[in-house]
């Protein structure tokens, strides 16, 4: 069950919002007294009140607010106690002078804001001894192992218990305490009033993460990179795990460069059935494997582990073939599609020398493209050209040559530089395809200038979302519904004309 906390100077709010919450659809809403500008009434709080409730009011040594003495803290505790509130929060130290009372279920707690003690099962089993309906042990996840020590902590335990890490490591623990048997997680009204750090909003937690469907069975997958608050990844594979009603979540993990090999070791226990890898670890990714494919052999490069029969990890790449399906769809007529033999002997001209520039021209020189790699930096142009066996001029040349294909694999023109292009109107010509990989926003200033010119382009939300809908194969043996999750990047990414 998801509990959404109520944090408010002022108690007409606090019983605003509480409405607000119960009309959504909340069934347990925890009122945070500590956030209260003065000793509050708490029959004003409690008499009419539209769900279930969890009092709380914490001390400022632990994070809360409160500004009384700790006798009015402990009576307020007591007061509602005996008013009948349906739980209470009561801290390790203060559990054993406030004795169980009628109704009331006492949630027994544990915050640590620095770290994740190694010693976790102890404090359990001190908590245990404080009479508690409900354990709740809350503490800052400084890496993946500190979640995963979390959750299995949640899962063996005897007395229900909400263990979740706190920041944006841990936060993929928030969704996935469910799954291992804590009784509740807990949620913000919304998404600008974090009252933890990685805290998600009610409505985060429910459209996004689906957490109430959340159970042993549901499969779990999801992104690793850094940084990784941003990624739109969560939200495409949720939201179409929920329309063709599968059975899985998907969560962000933050994992630092250089750590990938035993984060996913740490992570290991918690069976995670697949991720997909972003910046920076996708070459990590590559070499983590036990088995790798045939583009990321010759990429070097994955972005999308999955398990095979035997829980080996298996490395793919959905980059390449999307890049590929995408500049196809560009070079279609709609009565011709066009197929892999449409770009033998084409003359391609990349921009950039990264991760997708090599993705790019990989899948491109596979398939007989004559590729030309033109980077900021030439040395890096060069090494990647004589990588993948292809030609590389100058960033100064590269308005001459009159390509039939335009790649732009650089991140100009990406949001918020938004009126940057790599490449001027005026070197187009109208039997040229252009393809920018960038896809925040879509219409970038360099496809703008092709449509101004009636020149073919392509958008990287193609390529974006065709990665995506490989993986989701990769992951559940079904085909991706392309069509929803380009709907889904655009609802998220698209100012309102670029939807229209
Ligand atoms: P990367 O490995 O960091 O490579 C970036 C390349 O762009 C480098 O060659 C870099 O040159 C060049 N560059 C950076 N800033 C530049 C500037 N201001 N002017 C000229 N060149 C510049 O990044 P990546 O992984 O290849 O990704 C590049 C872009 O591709 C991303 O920003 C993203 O928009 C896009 N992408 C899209 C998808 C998709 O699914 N649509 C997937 C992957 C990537 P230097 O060496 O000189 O810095």
């Amino acid at each position: 069950m998801i509990c959404v906390s109520i944090g408010r100077s002022r108690w007409k709010m606090v019983v605003h919002e509480h409405q607000a919450l119960a009309a959504k659809g909340a069934e347990l809403v925890e009122l945070r007294l500590d956030w209260l500008s003065s000793v509050p009434d708490l029959n004003v709080l409690i008499q009419n009140r539209p769900t279930p409730v969890v009092i709380t009011c914490r001390r400022r040594e632990d994070r809360g607010r409160w500004r009384g003495t700790e006798e009015q803290r402990q009576t307020l505790l007591r007061a509602a106690i005996v008013a009948g509130v349906e739980y209470v929060d009561l801290e390790e130290d203060i559990a054993k002078s406030i004795p169980r009372y009628g109704k009331t279920k006492r949630i027994v707690s544990y915050h640590n804001f620095d770290g994740t003690p190694d010693d976790l099962a102890a404090i359990h089993q001190r908590m245990a001894k404080l009479d508690p309906d409900i354990i709740k042990i809350v503490t800052m996840a400084n890496s993946p192992s500190d979640m995963a020590r979390m959750l299995r902590l949640v899962k063996d335990s005897a007395i229900p218990t909400a263990g979740f890490c706190m920041g944006e490591i841990g936060m993929p623990s928030r969704v996935l305490c469910g799954k291992y048997g804590s009784p509740l997680t807990y949620a913000t009204f919304s998404e600008s009033r974090e009252l933890a750090p990685g805290q998600l909003s009610f409505k985060q937690m429910r459209e996004i993460y689906n957490y109430d469907a959340v159970t042993e069975k549901t499969r779990v997958f999801g992104v690793v990179g850094d940084p990784i608050a941003h990624s739109l990844s969560p939200l495409i594979h949720n939201f179409a795990f929920r329309s063709e009603g599968i059975d899985a979540v998907y969560v962000p993990f933050r994992i630092p460069e250089g750590t990938l090999a035993e984060s996913l070791q740490a992570l290991d226990p918690l069976g995670i059935d697949g991720y997909s890898v972003t910046i920076p670890h996708k070459e990590a990714a590559a070499k983590f494997a036990e088995h790798c494919d045939d583009d990321v052999r010759a990429i070097g490069a994955s972005n999308t582990l999955t398990r095979n029969e035997i829980q080996q990890w298996q490395a793919a790449n959905t980059d390449a073939p999307a890049a590929l399906e995408s500049i196809l769809k560009g070079l279609s007529a709609p009565d011709k599609p066009a197929t892999e033999t449409d770009l033998m002997g084409r003359k391609a001209l990349i921009l950039g020398a990264g991760g997708a520039a090599r993705a790019v021209g990989t899948a491109l020189v596979r398939a007989g493209t004559l590729v030309t790699i033109c980077s900021r930096t030439h040395k890096r142009a060069i090494a990647l050209a004589d990588e993948i066996g292809c030609q590389h001029i100058t960033w100064e040349n590269r308005g001459a040559g009159e390509p039939d294909i335009l790649v732009n694999c650089t991140p100009v023109g990406m949001h918020p530089n938004v009126n940057a292009s790599p490449y001027e109107g005026h070197w187009m010509h109208d039997r040229m395809l252009v393809f920018d990989t960038v896809y925040n926003p879509e219409t970038t200033l360099l496809i703008r200038h092709a449509r101004e010119r009636g020149v073919r382009n392509v958008s990287g939300i193609e390529m974006f979302v065709r990665q995506a809908a490989r993986q989701f194969k990769l992951f559940t043996g079904k085909p991706g519904p392309i069509e929803q999750m380009r709907l889904t990047v655009r609802r998220v990414i698209s100012p309102l004309g670029d939807l229209a």
